[in-house]
């Protein structure tokens, strides 16, 4: 039997592959306009970063990572989220140190042992952005809305920004009182699950997708009742700069995320088309994750969105993009022929023109079958006629016109027409 890929993760193909060049281009064009730097992190990392980071009683950690021994009994896992490694990869190397730094980007495959479905897989791939050294609510929205443009800019418009306020430590605790008073009303009725978390993290029931939990949180306290005058400040600067962008956004009392690291400013993108897995990304605050982690007392806000999510809004929404036709598709009809053509084709790459050619010495018709799957307009034909005579013919393919180039000449002509066209 033939070997397959794991369950729930993908190989990437054309045209699909040309749609994740597409988005992965469109975010570095964006996030340079924003001044974020990338930074690629080693895809596994020690456990203990994720378990310290992410929290011990999120799904995350309890059930989804894939974590297993190295040849010496070191426990490893690979990274099922970018923040905890982009954090550590900024302690390490001190680059809260560097004054023209604070904007990180990331781009690249995530894994979490989950059970795979339509928007939920395996191996999955996220589009990261950190914002690390401010604490300062305009830095939240500025997040945002880079989140909100890109989307627009990718053509997925009808998105809806959900925002919370988680609070701060101080605040967090008394509200944390109020909830679990709430939630043990209802103990008995809870899943599994968010019976232990009342008791070991009651945030997390907010974030259950089991309907009848769903149905309890609906009457639970809100976090934004909660805030402390501090958090409240803040939580209203950033819906003000919020509101500077243009970006609508919905006050979700809800949202709480399933990392554990966040405070303050929590928020998700929801779009259609996605059935139950209905965010394409989420993000929030996380000013206690570095020291969390062993390293200076710095503020960071950040998100990721999901890009397979993003193709599955994109497919849902608007037609396939149009994609790799060549400039110029070469025949060559016999092996002299072959030769000539092959240094033509190699030439004109040189120049930036993309073309294609039959490799196989098949007859003319064969070839002019192939040339039009690949949808190409420009056919240059070389024959052993063309050769004795120093020519090669150029058949538009839409308006059958054909016209002999000299040779010697090929190359340029080309060059100028293809370049002409593609103005
Ligand atoms: P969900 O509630 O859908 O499980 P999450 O809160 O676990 O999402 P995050 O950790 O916030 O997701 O990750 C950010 C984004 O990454 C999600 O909004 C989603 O687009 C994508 N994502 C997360 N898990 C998966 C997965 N298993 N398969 C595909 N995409 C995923
Ligand atoms: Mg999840």
């Amino acid at each position: 039997m033939a070997i397959t890929a794991i369950k729930g993760m993908s190989d990437i193909y054309s045209p699909e592959v040309e749609v994740w060049q597409q988005i992965e281009e469109k975010a570095r064009q964006l996030f340079a306009r924003f001044g974020f730097r990338e930074l690629r992190t080693p895809i596994l990392e020690k456990t203990e970063l994720f378990a310290r980071s992410i929290g011990e009683d999120t799904d995350i950690v309890q059930k989804e990572m894939y974590t297993f021994p190295d040849r010496k009994g070191n426990m490893l896992t690979l990274r099922p989220e970018a923040t905890a490694s982009i954090v550590r990869a900024i302690i390490q190397h001190r680059l809260y140190n560097v004054p023209t730094m604070g904007k990180f980007f990331a781009i690249g495959p995530m894994f979490r042992y989950e059970r795979p479905q339509k928007g939920r897989y395996r191996q999955f791939h996220q589009v990261d952005a950190e914002v690390v050294g401010s604490k300062e609510p305009v830095v939240d929205a500025e997040v945002m809305y880079w989140a909100m443009l890109f989307l627009e800019e990718i053509g997925i418009r009808d998105s809806e920004l959900h925002i919370n306020s988680l609070g701060c430590p101080e605040c967090r605790s008394p509200f944390r009182e109020r909830l679990v008073k709430y939630l043990r009303e209802y103990e008995e009725s809870f899943c599994k699950d968010c019976g232990r978390r009342i008791y070991t993290n009651p945030l997390r029931v907010f974030d259950c997708k089991v309907e009848k939990c769903k149905e309890i949180v609906k009457g639970a306290p809100k976090v934004l009742d909660s805030l402390c005058g501090e958090c409240k400040k803040h939580f209203e600067k950033v819906l003000f700069f919020l509101d500077k962008t243009r970006c609508t956004y919905k006050l979700n009392h809800h949202l709480v995320r399933g990392l554990d690291y966040y405070n303050r400013t929590a928020f998700e993108i929801i779009a259609s088309g996605l059935g139950a897995q209905n965010a394409v990304g989420g993000g929030g605050r996380y000013d206690g994750l570095f020291k969390e982690l062993g390293g200076p007392d710095i503020p960071a806000v950040g998100f990721a969105l999901g890009i397979e999510r993003l193709l599955i809004v994109l497919k849902e929404s608007s037609p396939q993009l149009k994609i790799g036709v060549p400039d110029l598709y070469m025949i060559a009809l016999g092996e002299k022929a072959q030769e000539v053509c092959f240094s033509i084709a190699q030439g004109l790459r040189k120049k930036e023109i993309y073309v294609e050619m039959g490799y196989e010495l098949k007859s003319l018709k064969s070839q002019m079958r192939r040339a039009d799957k690949f949808g190409a307009v420009h056919v240059l034909i070389i024959g052993e006629n063309e050769l004795e005579k120093g020519i090669a013919i150029l058949r538009n393919m839409v308006t059958k016109k054909q016209s002999e180039i000299a040779l010697d000449e090929v190359e340029n002509i080309l060059v100028e027409r293809i370049k002409k066209e593609s103005e």
